[in-house]
């Protein structure tokens, strides 16, 4: 049953040709998934009392970012520019300790607002309070793969987490709410931060779940150090452990060789690349060329929005293109098309998803329209495909993102949220970090 009709001049599904669809529909089913997408010629017939909505620009799939700590929307701004290790201890850990779990609701229904104006649908998230996340997602009416923080720190003992996690998936079901918004997740911090006994565990729950695990890895040259010494590299210790025989995503990773590449790629290891983070921290560049190379599940993230502040994640496809570029010294290494594909069915194949990421017929309706009303496409959106997509990556961006929809629903509209007030967002944050400010 065809609950709505959109109709647009390009439609990008995001296939994996990137092809341009001129003169297109999108019918959306009553239960928010798509049913027909395609060009208008070869549309089915619909009721006459299905409400069409004419847009005047550019529909694609909303974007997903594969990593990222949203509710730290809180923290914004603060001791940015310190080293990494200063910044991490002198300011974020004390002020993370006085946020409240009402903190991290605000945080994160103004993450998820300001994602979702930028035509990002989907975030996979790793912090703690995660009950209050997902409250914050279905408030917004964004989508989410809600990794649960599981630390070893002092005062954070990782097992009853573990147990939590476990609980709730058997209790709610590993997706829940409407249009499936919310999929639970195990996320494991780190091999530094927490013990191999943790992670096997962590790998036993979640195998038993079909549940997906969200660890970092190889972020900083210097982390892991002993794990190193120990197996050779992260990726090898989490292959031992059996880590990488399930669904996992691995955040940053950049400081692989070759070995760990192939190991990912043989294993099917979703990656998050988040170039804006891995450049403002100084991490270094990871080797995306070799990654896509390999064949590995490469996908774009934020990371939170202490460290890379905007949650913008079409600076991420710029950035990963760029900055692909200049370490290869290869102007073809990220082509616009490949990039806008990182953000977009690559997101959803590193998360381990088939439902979300791709505009085609089952996969629920998470669409962004971009409005041609902008400088980045004076000469039209009738121009050849390649320059279109041109001036959609690299010269326009999120700005002219105006219309949002997620599993069906309109969450953006005229770029503004439709289900929650954006200054009320903004006032709640404001509060929020006025209390936690160290
Ligand atoms: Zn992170």
């Amino acid at each position: 049953m065809v609950a709505r009709r959109l109709t647009a001049p390009v439609l990008l599904p995001c296939d994996p040709e990137c092809s341009v669809v001129r003169d297109a529909v999108v019918d959306i089913t009553a239960e928010g998934r798509i049913g027909y997408s395609g060009p208008a010629s070869a549309a089915p017939q619909i009721d006459s009392d299905v409400p069409v909505t004419r847009l005047s620009g550019i529909l694609l799939p909303g974007l997903i970012n594969a990593h990222a700590h949203s509710p730290m929307t809180v923290l914004r701004g603060m001791g940015g520019d310190l080293p990494l290790l200063r910044w991490l201890h002198e300011v974020i850990f004390p002020a993370e300790a006085k946020m409240s779990p009402a903190d991290v609701r605000a945080g994160m229904v103004l993450g998820s607002v300001e994602m979702l104006r930028h035509g990002v649908t989907t975030s996979a998230e790793m912090y703690f309070h995660a009950e209050q996340i997902a409250e914050a997602v279905l408030a917004t009416g964004g989508r989410t793969v809600l990794g649960v923080s599981i630390i070893d720190l002092p005062g954070l003992d990782w097992r009853p987490v573990v147990d939590k996690v476990d609980k709730w998936i058997d209790t709610d079901g590993l997706r829940f709410g409407p249009g499936d918004r919310i999929e639970l997740s195990y996320g494991a911090h780190s091999a530094y931060l927490l013990p191999e006994e943790a992670l096997r565990q962590v790998n036993d729950s979640a195998r038993q779940r079909d549940a997906l695990v969200q660890i970092h890895v190889a972020e900083a040259r210097n982390e892991d150090t002993e794990q190193r010494a120990q197996h050779g590299s992260v990726p090898r210790l989490l292959d031992k452990i059996g880590l990488l025989d399930g669904r996992t995503l691995a955040a940053h990773c950049v400081h692989l060789d070759d070995d760990d590449i192939a190991l990912f790629a043989t294993k099917g290891t979703g990656v998050a690349h988040c170039p804006g983070s891995n450049a403002k921290l100084a991490s270094g560049i990871a080797r995306l060329a070799d990654m896509r190379k390999a064949g590995v599940r490469v996908s774009l993230g934020t990371d939170g929005p202490a460290s890379n502040d905007d949650l913008d994640l079409w600076h991420e496809m710029q950035l990963a293109a760029f900055l692909s570029r200049l370490a290869t010294e290869d102007s073809t290494s990220l082509p616009a098309e490949a990039a806008l594909l990182l953000a977009t069915r690559g997101g959803a194949a590193a998360l381990g998803r088939d439902d979300i990421g791709v505009v085609e017929t089952g996969r629920w309706a998470d669409l962004v329209h971009v409005n041609p009303d902008d400088p980045a496409f004076a000469a039209g959106i009738d121009v050849p495909d390649e320059q279109l997509v041109a001036n959609l990556v690299w010269a326009a961006g999120s700005r002219p993102v105006r219309e949002v929809w997620v599993a069906g629903e309109q969450v953006v509209a005229d770029g503004e949220p439709t289900k929650v007030d954006r200054r009320r967002a903004q006032a709640d944050v404001a509060a929020a970090t006025a209390r936690v400010r160290v």
